[in-house]
């Protein structure tokens, strides 16, 4: 048996199913497989105190982090080396120790690009409508034109931050055509669409709902959320019985822990186990809820 120790640094993470994940893998693999939540705010941490928690980690032997909200972007200066994605993105959700350098990877687009891959391998992505351009929208964002749309536009409540995520995405992918929408044009732009990514809060059960109206969903349309608690959001469920074809965020967020595993062991996990484990824990916590 090897021994291993990794962990995730964020905010609010106490009930991450990402150590489950990694953990009930790495047994698989017959890894001794530690991996451990650190979440700043059970810590009386803030993101100023990222610099010293990421050296203290790095002392105590641990092989690789994920990082997550609020520290994705911050996390960068203290790094030796990004992937080149996750310098595209500015953004790292995955840290491994080699020696004495610090690599960042992201594998949220990389999550996201497989989900597709694997629950609508064979849907059109002419035109593609993206509700949301936070960090998750950046990183959805990446992996839709890494899928080949053509077009892509992005809504969000907040224009500029469309407009932001409009032009970093296409100076890497010169040849797309990337727009912006106000909310309001929503109906406008989804007509002649192909599939809808949503990257909003809406859905989770902090924020109840759906970002866009019911009727503008229907049955030629596909619908790839990223929420994934619940994993049945309002939206899933709305579009699911409009006919669409619908892909839930469980994908993106086993699919990145995958990713992650790999970067961290050097082991190709089995992401289909991965995917049915993530299921498991998923249905337990909408028992618990209801
Ligand atoms: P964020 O705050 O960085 O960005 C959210 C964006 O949505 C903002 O730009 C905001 O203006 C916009 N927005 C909010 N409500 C809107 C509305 N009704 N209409 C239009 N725009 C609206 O958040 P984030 O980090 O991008 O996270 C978004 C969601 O993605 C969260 O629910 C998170 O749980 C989920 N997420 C899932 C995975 C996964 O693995 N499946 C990974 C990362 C994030």
């Amino acid at each position: 048996m090897s021994s291993l120790l990794c962990g995730l640094i964020g905010t609010g993470i106490g009930a991450s199913l990402t150590p489950s994940l990694h953990m009930t893998e790495g047994a698989h693999h017959g890894l001794d497989y530690e991996y451990r939540i650190l979440d700043l705010a059970e810590l009386g941490l803030g993101v100023d105190d990222l610099p010293e928690l990421f050296e203290r980690v790095r002392g105590a032997g641990c092989r690789g982090l994920n990082i997550t909200h609020p520290c994705k972007q911050r996390v960068i200066e203290l790094l030796d080396e990004l992937s080149p994605e996750a310098a595209r993105l500015g953004a790292v959700n995955t840290v491994l120790f080699e020696g004495d350098r610090a690599i960042g990877h992201n594998t949220d687009w990389s999550g996201f690009r497989r989900s597709l891959d694997r629950g609508l391998p064979d849907a059109r992505f002419e035109q593609v409508v993206q509700l949301g351009a936070g960090g998750a929208g950046a990183a959805v964002g990446y992996a839709t034109l890494d899928r080949g749309a053509r077009e892509l536009t992005l809504v969000d409540a907040d224009p500029g931050r469309a407009g932001e995520l409009a032009e970093t995405l296409g100076t890497h992918f010169p040849d797309r055509r990337l727009s912006v929408a106000a909310p309001d044009r929503l109906a406008q732009v989804l007509e002649h669409a192909d599939g809808l990514v949503h990257a909003t809060p809406m859905g989770m059960a902090e924020h109840p709902g759906m970002a866009l109206p019911a009727e503008l969903l229907r049955a030629d349309l596909w619908v790839a959320e990223v929420v994934y608690r619940p994993v049945e959001t309002e939206l899933v469920r709305t579009a699911r019985a409009s006919g669409a074809r619908t892909l839930t965020g469980a994908g993106m967020a086993v699919y990145q822990a995958a990713d992650a595993f790999e970067i961290f062991t050097g082991i190709a996990p089995d992401a289909d186990r991965m995917a049915t484990h993530m299921d498991a824990l998923l249905s337990r916590e909408a028992m618990a809820a209801k």
